[in-house]
């Protein structure tokens, strides 16, 4: 890795001129592709905003967290889980994971990096990545170029919290998904949990189980299935089956066997949409809630099930049947999404609401032009991250081979970078 201080009259970063790709975000998929081009001996730089590796199973999720699917499904490249994990591994075994992963490919990624900026500088063939600092010894922006740009900076980068009439009025305690830890210290509270995806259902199991009241705000139909049907894993089933059938015809299994395990969820308030689960999940990426204990607190009453909120006001919410209810605490188990667009400057890869252009339920779109990659944006979980990221770190590899830059880009004055575009 070398440096060199760009050319230019105005304070501009320092550039430094990498003889290697760029992966932007060290989560699942950017340590995936690290060890990837470790096994190629290509050098790389991963640039991290926060203080950590995997940041969204670190820092921005609760603390009873399992992997919803089974771990086989969920290992990255070159490394399986320890056998002695269970099948369904908690936050903290796969954290534990992760970093033992890290350590053994060597993956040291540059820490508290914000990525704010990337563009393709056509003359110079190479991405220019723009970098901010949280420390205050280093708060200048670094700029760093390199020919190959992986974006690994995840679907769940930004909290996504509707905006709800006079939520601003509301008097209790609002926070989203990702704030929460545990419900302990909402023992007694009456608590709205809005979103009944696996986290708004696991909270509220959660809230439940330490003696708070939870009632979940249910806006559009949600399929539940048990985590597991026959002794396997639902998702496993699934997966099978859908070697040998269409998907409509799995979906109609999988709902049949849930009717038979669960129920009748729309006789709790719970409408299941009218394209089964696997479907949804290959047009919006949206998952089926996998039960793992709220169904039960449902169907006794300790979970409440409400509609839709229309308003909020000081000390509760209005709903759109047109109910009033007081509440102490708000949570928005309401998603993520990515940041991709408020950074990188491509047009041709990412869509503006930062989904690769291309994707589609038989392909994933890791590759786009110029060297830009990405990993991660599938919708289809950590186990497709993997595969992209063998498939992005093996074409970096080949590209490398044949032309190692280092030597011949550090000669280069890079020009200053063009202002960015408006908005
Ligand atoms: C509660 C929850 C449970 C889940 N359970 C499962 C599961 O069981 N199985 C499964 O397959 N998937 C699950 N997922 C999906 C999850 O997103 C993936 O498992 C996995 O975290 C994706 O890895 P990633 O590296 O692509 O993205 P992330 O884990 O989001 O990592 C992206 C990294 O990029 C960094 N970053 C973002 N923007 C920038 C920037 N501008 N500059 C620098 N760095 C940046 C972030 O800080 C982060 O560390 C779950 C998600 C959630 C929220």
């Amino acid at each position: 890795m070398q440096g060199q201080q760009q050319a230019g009259h105005n304070p501009s970063p320092a550039c430094i001129v990498l003889d290697g790709p760029i992966i932007v975000g060290a989560g699942p998929s950017g340590l995936a592709v690290a060890a990837t081009l470790r096994q190629h001996s290509v050098p790389f730089t991963i640039l991290e905003r926060s203080g950590d590796i995997a940041d969204l199973w670190t820092n921005r999720t609760y603390d009873r967290l399992h992997l919803h699917i089974p771990k086989g499904f969920c290992e990255l490249p070159h490394v399986g889980f320890p056998p002695d994990f269970p099948t369904y591994p908690t936050k903290h075994d796969f954290l534990r994971y992760l970093h033992s992963y890290a350590s053994r490919f060597a993956i040291a990624p540059q820490l508290g990096r914000s990525v704010t900026r990337a563009w393709y500088d056509a003359p110079a063939s190479l991405w220019r990545v723009t970098t901010t600092s949280a420390a205050a010894s280093s708060a200048a922006a670094t700029e760093y170029a390199s020919p190959w740009l992986v974006v690994a900076s995840g679907e769940n980068a930004e909290v996504v919290v509707p905006k709800v009439k006079g939520r601003e009025t509301f008097a209790g305690e609002a926070l989203h998904s990702s704030e929460y830890r545990s419900g302990e210290r909402f023992r007694g509270m009456r608590v709205l949990v809005v979103g009944c995806g696996n986290s708004g259902m696991e909270m509220c199991l959660d809230l439940g189980e330490h003696g708070a009241m939870p009632f979940m705000s249910v806006r559009s139909g949600v399929h539940v299935l048990p985590r597991e049907m026959f002794g396997a894993s639902t998702f496993g089933i699934a997966m099978k089956l859908l070697r040998w059938l269409p998907i409509q015809m799995v979906d109609r299994f999988l709902l049949l066997v849930a009717k038979m395990i669960l129920g009748d969820t729309e006789k709790y308030g719970l409408k299941r949409p009218k394209l089964g689960p696997l479907e949804i999940k290959n047009i919006t990426g949206k998952s089926p809630v996998l039960d793992v204990g709220a169904w039960s607190l449902i169907k006794s009453g300790n979970i409440k099930i409400v509609p839709e909120v229309e308003s909020f006001s000081g000390n509760g919410a209005r709903f759109v049947d047109g109910n009033e209810m007081a509440f102490d605490a708000v949570i928005f188990a309401t998603g993520y999404r990515s940041n991709v667009p408020s950074w990188l400057q491509d047009g041709e890869l990412f869509t503006d609401n930062g989904k690769p252009r291309a994707r589609c339920p038989s392909s994933s779109s890791w590759s786009g032009p110029n060297g830009l990659y990405c990993v991660g944006f599938s919708g289809r979980g950590l186990l497709v991250s993997g595969a992209e990221a063998l498939m992005a770190a093996a074409d970096i590899a080949g590209r490398w081979l044949q032309a190692p830059i280092s030597p011949r880009c550090c000669m280069h004055a890079l020009p200053p970078p063009p202002p960015p575009p408006p908005g």
